[in-house]
């Protein structure tokens, strides 16, 4: 009898494949068409036997849940990913944005980091896993979902609302964490457990509108928001320090130092830390847009000004408009709320920190792993609020820098590492392992 020859990709192979497929299928949000990758992973995991069902609101916008159910009730890991991405300007690109190109070592295309690359890692993980024939102790969970990028209530937030069971968990592992730092000669990987709110407002300043010929009998409420944008765009909160902030700087710096040395305390052991503290220490307003009238000679009677706004986690939007009224000395103008997400964390000493921390000792024992609060929101917010879920950022890169990474964001040329992929499968597999080992 012939030996039996055992067909050798590697899941490094394997993944690099697959997230070159994803890249493939244009997922641009908007439209969106996202039920074209959530078939096509169904086709793959179901090749390796795992149960898999496409959710949809709209048929062109499908989520995918996959699952290998618990042998128990033990606790559920949702690995949890989107398969929409930013658009892209072929122009800016050295490579076809929709080439999945592998090219020295890197696989090219959007969504390569943001976040292709973990979506085909996680369903590598879930994958390999199943062949192995693994049997967790509660569900492992993997859903890659439509409509991050935009947000208009076709992912995950619709899934929570519609489908709970579908992906209810204990724990959670998404984007948004994982880089390793270096910062004053000593290595930190950074988990990201809470996210501030994004919540944008805006002001609409009234007047009289006039011929523009004669500005002296008219009241322009463009000239009247002018003072408005300049102490919009010069305000600065007053410091403090939150949970996660205050162990990031632990860690870094050795100590945690008042609220309004924190930055330069950061900025001392690395500008990078100083850089990644800074947002962090209150609620921030950026003034991005404005309109008023839409006639050269016509002097406006209605100015809107759109700032975007992200909130520390425990402040409300009623705290931020009171300062805001403050700050602009409560002159004539009304403040219209836009929406409001996220603003939620989730605690750092959890079963899921402990397996991030075993992870990062056996990839680099001398490394310390550090919480992060995201100055941006992700998906983590919908399962934290609906489920209570421990939802952490966490999808380890060491071979490309950081400051690459994210340059590369929602950026031309878009790529990752084969190494960093690899690793992220490795993570992946040791979380699911980990987490159905708990006690
Ligand atoms: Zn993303």
């Amino acid at each position: 009898m012939l030996p039996c020859v055992a067909t050798t990709v590697s899941l490094r192979d394997e993944a690099a494949v697959l997230l070159q497929e994803l890249i493939r299928l244009d997922t641009v949000n908007p439209p969106g068409n996202e039920t074209r990758a959530a078939e096509h992973l169904r086709g793959y995991l179901e090749a390796s036997g795992v149960d898999c069902r496409l959710y949809a609101k709209v048929p062109e916008r499908a989520n995918l849940v996959a699952r290998i159910p618990g042998r128990g009730d033990g606790p559920r890991l949702l690995l949890l990913s989107h398969t929409d991405t930013v658009l892209a300007d072929p122009n800016e690109w050295q490579l076809d944005p929709w080439s999945g190109e592998l090219r020295d070592d890197q696989v090219w295309g959007r969504g390569a980091l943001d976040m292709k690359g973990q979506v085909a890692a996680s369903a590598v993980a879930i994958a390999s896993l199943a062949r192995e024939g693994f049997e967790p102790a509660g569900d492992l969970i993997f859903a890659a979902c439509a409509d991050e990028e935009v947000g208009d209530g076709f992912g995950l937030q619709w899934l929570v609302e519609a489908h709970p069971e579908a992906v209810r968990a204990e724990y959670c592992i998404n984007e948004g964490g994982g880089d390793r730092l270096v910062l004053g000669g000593r290595a930190f990987w950074i988990c990201a457990t809470a996210e501030k709110m994004s919540a944008p407002f805006r002001l609409v300043v009234h007047g009289r509108s006039g011929h523009a010929s004669r500005p002296g009998i008219a009241d322009n409420a463009l000239v009247k928001a002018a003072p408005f944008v300049e102490r919009l765009g010069d305000f600065r909160d007053e410091p403090e320090v939150g949970p996660e902030v205050a162990a990031f700087l632990r860690a870094v710096t050795g100590a945690v130092p008042a609220p309004t040395e924190a930055v330069a305390a950061a900025r001392a052991v690395h500008p990078l830390a100083g850089d990644i503290v800074e947002p962090l220490l209150g609620t921030t307003v950026s003034p991005t847009m404005i309109t008023a009238s839409q006639k050269r000679n016509v002097i406006p009677n209605r100015c809107e000004l759109t700032v975007d706004c992200r909130i520390l986690p425990g402040h409300t939007q009623d705290e931020v408009e009171a300062t805001i009224g403050r700050l602009l000395d409560r002159a004539d103008f009304e403040l219209e709320w836009i929406e409001a997400h996220g603003g939620t964390r989730s605690p750092t000493e959890t079963p899921l920190w402990d397996v991030i921390e075993s992870f990062v000792a056996e990839v680099e024992p001398e490394a310390h792993t550090v919480p992060l609060l995201l100055s941006g929101f992700t998906d983590s917010h919908w399962v934290r609020q609906a489920f209570e879920t421990v939802a952490y950022g966490f999808f380890p890169m060491r071979t490309m820098e950081p400051e690459v990474a994210a340059r590369l964001i929602h950026s031309a040329d878009e790529r990752i590492e084969l190494d960093d992929l690899e690793l992220g499968v490795r993570f992946l597999r040791h979380a699911a392992r980990g987490v159905s080992s708990l006690p």
